[in-house]
């Protein structure tokens, strides 16, 4: 069909949506401090004018009337997808009151600043008032939006469609019964030596021997670029403009090496969308006003999961790239072997952060974050009871003594954000990436170039089994048809159990 009215109303949107991602994408990288509040409004601006394009009567009139014209032609059915979930988005947008999207906006960015204050000072009473008013909001937005079971699955829909806290627990049940008794086995090993890994990496040589491998696994520099950031993270602006950051420490090698596969892992799904769903709304999340090809928050992190952890922190891979590795820091790893470093950077080692847990332990923070969310907006638990909630589960979990809520309620962003009920989507990246990676492993070509460390089969897979579809599927038709599985942990859990052995 030739380019319609519809087309070419979610091109102007994408096109809005790309320029507010390129100006935080500056403001997370180049922008000087003194910017920030013209840049806030400049962001609240071209906001504004988004939410007008996707709440706009032209939108919604140009997409009754193709459906109208398409009514008997089920040969469509790609063209219908795209008309019939922007108008349920749309719909579902719209049961949010506007009274209720200006008062979150507003909240957001100033809850973000006290909470960054709170953080740095321990202070968790002065950003309570702020978290109880974001979760009294939340809960509003949930019961406006509805619900089935309970409250929680509106505002998870948001990140992840198709996702429920019933669906979640099950979930979370299977993975406490398999990794609590993992950890104990793996912490009853002798420690590995962590030393080695913090031995002054000058940062110019990590970023190269990262971006070598982010390249090798199929990241494209001509499409994409690296810049530094505080939290690093991957944006695009299409296809065609897919930038990755990081962030890099001279004592610690595996921050930043990792990170950059991480990210170079969600560029890669960004960079594989077919291109002509490039300003279609197969690219654009009109639900949460964003322009990504990816299908969902936990998809997208499958992909990053993917890279980071079932390639890059296998024996394999380490076997092949230690000696490239070694040739960037000949002194820093002269006395390392490839047995020693790829057991460093597994170390199993419960600790208080969640963004610096090792895989074992990780998923451990999120069902604790998700426990917490879910019993919030049930009203089931008080705000100002979350310190102490907080602590209890770490100790039951993790079995670790919670010393400030700075390390505590307070070390995520996500909160301060609004953002209730993103959470879940990191373990269920976990869970659909070794779902992912056993599947591209039965196919001819990818076990025999992860073995030469050549990792073009491995991502042509991807991009012909999850990347291409863009926003046309959601996340659990795309499992379905690239795993022939729906959402089971229990890949996850064997490759971990795999690893907790040659860890012995
Ligand atoms: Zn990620």
């Amino acid at each position: 069909m030739d380019s319609s009215r519809f087309d070419e109303e979610i091109g102007r949107l994408n096109d809005v949506l790309c320029a507010i991602n390129l100006l935080n994408w500056d403001a997370r990288t180049q922008m000087p401090d003194g910017a920030a509040a013209m840049r806030g409004a400049q962001v609240a601006t071209l906001t504004g004018l988004a939410r007008e394009i996707a709440a706009g009567p032209a939108l919604r009139a140009a997409i009754a009337d193709e459906l109208a014209l398409l009514a008997d032609r089920p040969e469509n059915s790609l063209r219908r997808r795209a008309l019939l979930d922007t108008r349920t988005a749309i719909e579902v947008a719209s049961r949010v009151p506007d009274r209720l999207v200006v008062e979150a906006a507003a909240l957001k960015t100033r809850a973000q600043q006290v909470w960054a204050k709170a953080r740095a000072a321990n202070d968790f009473a002065s950003f309570l008032p702020f978290l109880e008013r974001t979760v009294a909001l939340q809960r509003e937005i949930a019961a406006a939006i509805g619900y089935e079971d309970h409250p929680y699955d509106a505002l998870i829909h948001q990140y992840e469609s198709g996702m429920t806290l019933k669906r979640l627990d099950r979930l979370f049940t299977g993975l406490k019964a398999a990794l609590l008794p993992l950890i104990d086995t793996a912490l009853g090993y002798p420690p590995p030596c962590r030393e080695i890994l913090e031995r002054g990496f000058p940062v110019e040589m990590q970023k190269r021997f990262a971006l070598q491998i982010a390249e090798a696994f199929g990241y494209d520099l001509k499409r994409g670029r690296l810049d530094e950031t505080v939290h690093p993270f991957e944006i695009s602006f299409t296809r065609e403009d897919v930038r990755i950051t990081g962030r890099f420490r001279d004592t610690w090698l595996p921050g930043g090496l990792f990170a950059i596969w991480h990210e170079a892992g969600h560029g890669i799904y960004e960079q594989g969308v077919d291109p002509a769903f490039s300003r279609s709304a197969f690219t654009t999340d009109i639900l949460n006003l964003y322009a990504v090809g990816g299908a969902s928050f936990g998809l997208h992190e499958s992909q990053s999961r993917l890279f980071e952890n079932r390639v890059a922190r296998s024996r394999r891979f380490w076997q092949l790239h230690f000696n490239a590795l070694r040739l960037y820091f000949p002194e820093q790893l002269h006395d390392v072997d490839e047995e020693a470093f790829w057991r460093a950077v597994n170390a199993v080692h419960p600790s208080l952060i969640r963004v610096e847990a090792d895989e074992l332990t990780y998923d451990f923070h999120v069902i604790l974050r998700v426990e917490i969310e879910a019993a919030l907006i049930a009203g089931e638990i008080a705000v100002r009871d979350l310190p102490a909630i907080w602590a209890e589960k770490m100790k039951a979990y993790l079995g670790l003594d919670v010393p400030d809520d700075t390390r505590g309620v307070l070390q995520d962003v996500h909160w301060s954000a609004g953002m209730v009920g993103s959470f879940p989507t990191y373990t269920i990246g976990n869970v659909m990436a070794a779902q992912f990676f056993a599947a591209a492993r039965r196919v001819p070509g990818v076990e025999a170039g992860l073995e030469a460390g050549d990792y073009r089969p491995l991502t042509r897979w991807l991009n012909d089994n999850v990347h291409c579809h863009g926003r046309s599927k959601s996340p659990d038709e795309i499992l379905q048809l690239a795993t022939g599985q729906g959402l089971d942990p229990a890949q996850y859990i064997a490759d971990l159990r795999e690893k907790v052995r040659l860890l012995a």
